[in-house]
């Protein structure tokens, strides 16, 4: 696949993310679309260490949870794009001629997948109304890339849609969509309306010229090409995720397994962030617990505001949390390696959009 690859001439950072992509002041990473898809930064070994624990957690594959969640997202990413009176036009030759669906997947779909760092997909058949064929390589995740493609396909077909993968010859995973009904899935509409969040004045350092964080292309290598985003300090991959696909996997997952998820969830990421971070061994100079989650702002994790000190600990405050029982165990995990010592801890939404994190020292 060829890419375009005409860089900020000031940070090198590639012209999708300012293009696509706005930084907020309040610890958010929103998408330029009409929906503000708000994504996050996260390590795909981060993602995989969710997935795979709650699987073994519960000693079953949750793969096909994973799918039928993030369909709603694939459909919700693509509505954006596409207007849903095209969609409502009759399936003709004329109307909805198969030229123009190889050509969106081909020209916005799969660079727009490619440059989030979440893998690159090519379009091996396509029967209008029937079938879609895509492999994949580098995929960040089969389930979730397979969902997007079963919405995707769902929304500007209008028919039900089953997707199954497998790995080919080549050892590259591939996903085949085909119709399963006349009507689209009923899954539950996600919250079509904007966001609000607690406004912040969290201080990134924006390049002048593309407004894109320093901090981003300082720390990022993209690989369009390739489908990745790695993080040049750490060496780990990296990927941009809506935060949709979060919420929608985690609901589902509570509601098949019950309310034990969230704290599972907690537990997972305080570990995964504990353990990578001792190894890495690049926070025990950091001078203070705020210290510890200035990456949070321009990585879209949330807007750290304060850490206070009481008689029994300390609580820290992070605005507009992508998600708060991830970021509720990314603040212990971080904790954990900067001091080298368990904490205890709970987390409470004090208010939408406001979590506090209290570590009992
Ligand atoms: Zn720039």
């Amino acid at each position: 696949m060829k890419f375009r690859l005409k860089r900020c001439p000031v940070c090198d950072s590639i012209p999708f993310y300012s293009r696509y992509l706005e930084w907020t002041r309040d610890g958010a990473i929103l998408g330029r679309d009409k929906a503000r898809t708000r994504v996050v930064f996260l390590e795909v070994e981060e993602i995989h260490n969710q997935l795979n624990g709650i699987s073994e957690k519960i000693g079953l594959s949750i793969d096909r949870i994973v799918y039928n969640a993030e369909k709603e997202v694939g459909k919700r990413f693509i509505s954006t794009l596409v207007p849903e009176i095209i969609t409502r036009l009759p399936r003709t030759r004329l109307t909805r001629p198969a030229v123009a669906q190889r050509l969106l997947g081909r020209y916005i779909i799969s660079p727009y997948i490619a440059q989030l760092g979440m893998g690159l997909t090519t379009m091996l058949d396509y029967r209008p109304g029937k079938m879609h064929v895509f492999s994949l390589m580098n995929p960040y995740s089969v389930p979730v890339l397979a969902g997007d493609g079963a919405g995707i396909f769902e929304y500007l077909e209008r028919i039900g849609v089953e997707a199954t993968w497998e790995v080919d010859s080549s050892g590259n995973p591939t996903v085949t969509l085909r119709k399963s009904s006349e009507r689209p899935g009923v899954e539950e509409r996600l919250a079509y309306e904007r966001a609000s969040y607690l406004p912040g004045n969290a201080e990134l350092n924006i390049c002048p010229v593309c407004q894109v964080p320093r901090e981003v292309s300082e720390t990022f290598d993209f690989d369009p090409a390739q489908g990745i985003v790695k993080n040049r300090f750490s060496g780990c991959r990296e990927v941009v995720m809506p935060t949709q696909s979060f919420s929608a996997i985690f609901r589902e997952l509570e509601r098949e397994l019950g309310d034990e998820i969230p704290a599972i969830i907690v537990d997972l990421e305080r570990r995964y962030v504990r353990d990578n971070l001792s190894e890495r061994g690049t926070i025990l100079g950091r001078p203070d617990v705020l210290s510890l989650l200035m990456d949070f702002t321009w990585r879209g994790i949330g807007n750290p505001v304060s850490a206070i000190r009481g008689k029994g600990g300390t609580d820290i405050t992070i605005e507009n949390p992508f998600n708060p029982s991830l970021v509720a165990g990314k603040v212990a995990g971080l904790y954990e390696a900067w001091t080298g010592k368990p904490v205890r801890f709970n987390w409470t939404e004090e208010m939408p959009g406001r979590l506090k994190v209290s570590l009992m020292l």
